[in-house]
């Protein structure tokens, strides 16, 4: 569902994604992980356009997002995005968040955009918070409707930039266990995350980046037992 190959990227001359290439078949589950500024929010931003890559090819869902930016609306379409910090409509109702954009980009219908958005909301566990504004609901519900939100798309990948690192410890959970019903359900996910235990549970691959380029990719049992790189030990030892 997405590919990459030979990508790089520039912020002006500073080389952030150095010969990236990577693969996430449909229904994998790939985790990235990496010391801060290793290039993982950057990797991730380029799948879906949000950041233009300069050399290399990006395809999703067999969309090629090239370095001029063309398919770059298809692309969005087919990919759910959720950030750190929720980045939800501060002035809109949760369900308000969730039909918005069907409606008035997509064209959808109201009755069926919320039919549809009724029922993700119950999926996340949240249907009962549907007429509050994200400023009257926890972080941790904030990020649920996040995750709800990016679903309406019905995308074929859902792309996660640390979704829990902005969270409580105590909210961190009750958004881990709504990726892990998706994660079941046969999602394909690409999760920049540190939350080991996620990883060791959901991840088909773990990807460990340090400055833009990367460095291991290997199934989570054999990465977090037996590393191959010095820079991965040093990485493992800080976090665990
Ligand atoms: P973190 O764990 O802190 O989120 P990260 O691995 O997500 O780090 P990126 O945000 O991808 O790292 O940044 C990679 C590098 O690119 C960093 O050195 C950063 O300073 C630089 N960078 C990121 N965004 C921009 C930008 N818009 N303009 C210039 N440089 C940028
Ligand atoms: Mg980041």
């Amino acid at each position: 569902v997405v590919e990459l190959e030979a990508v790089d990227k520039w912020y002006g001359d500073y080389h952030a994604l150095r010969r990236v290439t990577l693969g996430v078949a449909r229904g994998e589950r790939v985790a990235i992980c990496g010391p801060s500024g290793s290039g993982k929010s950057t990797l991730i931003r380029c799948v879906n356009g949000l950041e233009r890559h300069q050399r290399g090819t990006i395809r999703v869902d067999g969309i090629a997002l090239d370095a001029a930016g063309a398919g770059l609306a298809a692309v969005r379409r087919r990919t759910g995005m959720v950030f750190q910090n929720f980045n939800l409509f501060p002035h809109l109702t949760v369900l308000d968040n969730l039909t918005l954009g069907p409606i008035y980009a997509g064209g959808e219908p109201a009755a069926a955009a919320e039919a549809r958005a009724l029922a993700l909301l119950d999926r996340v566990g949240i249907a009962d918070q549907k007429d509050k504004f994200p400023g009257q609901i926890s972080g941790g519900q904030q990020q649920r409707v996040a995750i709800a939100r990016a679903l309406m798309r019905e995308p074929a990948v859902m792309l996660f930039d640390e979704p829990t690192s902005s969270l409580d410890p105590e909210r961190v959970q009750e958004v881990l266990a709504v990726m892990e019903e998706l994660a079941q359900a046969g999602m394909t996910m690409l999760v920049v995350t540190h939350e080991m235990g996620f990883m060791r549970r959901v991840a088909d691959l773990v990807v460990f980046m340090d400055q833009g380029e990367i460095v291991e990719a290997a199934p989570p049992e054999l990465f977090f037992t037996a590393p191959r790189t010095d820079r991965a030990r040093a990485f493992l030892g800080q976090v665990m």
